[in-house]
C-alpha cells in the first residue's frame, strides 16, 4: 500500500455534504472570515445520522451540489478549509479507535482508486487527532445548538455591520 496523495480531483469537493463543528467557526471567526461563518446552515441527513446526531451544521451547496468554496479544482480557503477537509479521504474508525478510509472513498477518490490508501507516516498523530476531534464534536451537535446558532449569529451580525460601514453615508 502507497502513501496518500491527493491528486487534485476535487471530487470530494462536488457533492458530500461538508460538516463544520465549533473549532472551525471559531478559527474563522478569530481570523475575521465572518462571511465564511455566516455560510454556514444547519443540515439533516445520512451525515448527520451517522455521526449520531440528528443533524449537522455544514457548508451550504451549490445548486449542482458542489462546494461553493470550489473554485475551479481548487479550494479557495485552502488553509482555512474545515477539518473534515483536512482529513479526507480518512475518516475516524470507532471500532478500530485509529483512522481508516471514509466509506465513500475506494469508489470514488481517484487517489484511493490508485491504491494510494495510507496515511503518511509523519501526518498519523495529526490526522488521528482530527479524527478523533471530529468524531467527538459529531456526535455532540445536539448537545451544543447554542454554541452554534451563537458563533453563526454573531458573525453574520459582524457581516452585516460590516456591510452597513461600507455604504455611503
Ligand atoms: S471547503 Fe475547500 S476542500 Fe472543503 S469541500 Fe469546499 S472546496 Fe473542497
Ligand atoms: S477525491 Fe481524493 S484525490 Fe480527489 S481531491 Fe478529494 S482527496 Fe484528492
Amino acid at each position: 500500500m502507497a502513501s496518500f496523495k491527493c491528486l487534485g480531483c476535487s471530487k470530494c469537493c462536488r457533492g458530500l455534504t461538508v460538516p463544520v463543528v465549533r473549532l472551525d467557526l471559531a478559527r474563522w471567526l478569530s481570523s475575521g472570515l465572518y462571511w465564511l461563518a455566516a455560510l454556514v446552515v444547519r443540515v439533516e441527513g445520512p451525515q448527520a445520522l451517522r455521526a449520531g446526531s440528528t443533524f449537522v451544521y455544514a457548508l451550504p451547496k451549490r445548486s449542482d451540489g458542489s462546494c461553493p468554496l470550489l473554485q475551479g479544482f481548487r479550494c479557495s480557503i485552502y488553509p482555512f478549509r474545515p477539518m473534515v477537509c483536512m482529513l479526507f479521504p480518512f475518516a475516524y474508525s470507532a471500532r478500530r479507535d485509529d483512522i481508516g478510509l471514509h466509506p465513500w472513498s475506494p469508489s470514488n477518490c481517484e487517489a484511493v482508486k490508485r491504491g494510494l490508501t495510507e496515511p503518511d507516516g509523519r501526518e498519523r498523530g495529526m490526522l488521528l487527532a482530527i479524527a478523533k476531534t471530529l468524531d467527538r464534536e459529531l456526535k455532540s451537535v445536539d448537545e451544543h445548538v447554542e454554541e452554534y446558532e451563537a458563533m453563526i449569529a454573531a458573525a453574520r451580525a459582524r457581516l452585516q455591520a460590516k456591510l452597513a460601514a461600507s455604504l455611503p453615508g
